[in-house]
């Protein structure tokens, strides 16, 4: 079979989604599609897939049957800025190849994460990991921003004086905030990278890693849409996502 050629996907690599304040996601490289999954399936079952003759009833009876190993045919490499607090949660999907900015071969830019006034909530009560709904007073939400942006400010602003005096990278930067921003080239297979949005599109997962799973489930839909399809089919009423965002 050619080389699978999806001119919808083509269209969006190098587009940089903006996501947070001065985050991105944006698709480097892709492999495969639909019918890559399709192609690595049919060797597996040969003459036994006459009986399902359409793409698109295999590709839903794989992903039903946990049948995962086709979906990792596909592969998506994708270039992401993100605050180190949300590329904590994100490393530890270790299914993926990960190269980041290095902290101490580069300094690091200022450039820190400053949630909306309308995110700042009060502790769930009912969810141990998560934000109320509850509305907190303006007054505690201006607090709140000030203290980040003063202190983002003042940390960034003692780095660079201990970068400019000579100071090792490695040791100036010990002491910047997790809300700091950093960059990584992700690459990870359709299998791994359903696994990833089933538990950070999940409105358990911490708001800001929604943000990035939003944004790679429309470049999934996009790259294999009949794939994408049996999985949000897979996902549970529960978790069912909110309107994905960019229609491309
Ligand atoms: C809402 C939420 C809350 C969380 N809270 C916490 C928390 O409080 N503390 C915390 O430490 N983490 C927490 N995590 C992280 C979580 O425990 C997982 O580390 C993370 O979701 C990655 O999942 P994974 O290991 O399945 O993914 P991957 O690392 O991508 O692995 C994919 C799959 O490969 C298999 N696999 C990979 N490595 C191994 C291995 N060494 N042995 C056996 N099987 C393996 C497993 O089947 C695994 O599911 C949380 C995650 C979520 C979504």
């Amino acid at each position: 079979m050619a080389h699978a050629h999806n001119p919808q996907a083509d269209a969006l690599l190098d587009k940089e989604f903006k996501v947070l304040d001065h985050g991105i996601v944006r698709l480097v490289d892709y492999m495969g599609s639909d019918s890559a999954i399709v192609q690595a399936a049919r060797v597996s079952y040969g003459e036994g897939t006459k009986q399902v003759t359409q793409d698109r009833g295999l590709i839903r009876y794989l992903l039903r049957h946990k049948h995962t190993t086709p979906f990792e045919m596909v592969e998506f490499k994708f270039h992401i800025k993100l605050p180190i607090f949300v590329a904590r949660q994100w490393i530890r999907h270790r299914s993926a190849n990960v190269n980041e900015y290095s902290g101490r071969y580069s300094v690091m830019r200022e450039e820190f994460f400053v949630p909306d006034a309308a995110e700042i909530r009060y502790q769930s009560t009912v969810n141990k990991q998560g934000r109320s709904t509850e509305e907190v007073p303006d007054e505690l939400k201006k607090r709140v921003l000030e203290y980040l942006v003063e202190s983002q400010k003042e940390a960034y602003a003692k780095y660079s004086e201990f970068v400019e005096d000579g100071l090792a990278r490695e040791l100036a930067r010990i002491n910047l905030p997790l809300s700091l921003y950093t960059e990584w080239y992700w690459k990870i297979d359709l299998h791994n990278l359903f696994h990833f949005l089933r538990l950070r599109i999940d409105p358990h997962a911490q708001k800001e890693i929604q943000e990035y799973g939003l944004v790679m489930a429309d470049i999934v839909k996009t790259v294999c849409p009949v794939a994408f399809e049996a999985f949000m089919d897979t996902m549970s009423t529960r978790s069912v996502f909110p309107v994905l965002r960019w229609q491309f």
